[in-house]
């Protein structure tokens, strides 16, 4: 079974500099009034993740 990903933001951490946005592969994220958007197509890479210079994000599987 292929596995699943969300993406938990800190907005208080975020500064909003659309780093994550840039670096994810499949564009899963966008930038929206109320902050970095995860729009479930994430897959896991975590580069969001290891990008985001104030350590605002955090991938998680999503276990059934
Ligand atoms: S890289 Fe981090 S600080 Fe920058 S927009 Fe994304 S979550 Fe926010
Ligand atoms: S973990 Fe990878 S696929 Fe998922 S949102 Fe971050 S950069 Fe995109």
């Amino acid at each position: 079974m292929k596995k699943k990903f969300k993406v938990l933001i800190n907005n208080k951490w975020c500064k909003c500099c659309s780093l994550c946005i840039k670096f994810c592969p499949v564009k899963n994220l966008t930038m929206t009034e109320q902050g970095v958007k995860d729009s479930g197509k994430c897959i896991g890479c975590k580069l969001c993740e290891r990008y985001c210079p104030d350590f605002a994000i955090e991938v998680q599987e999503i276990k059934k």
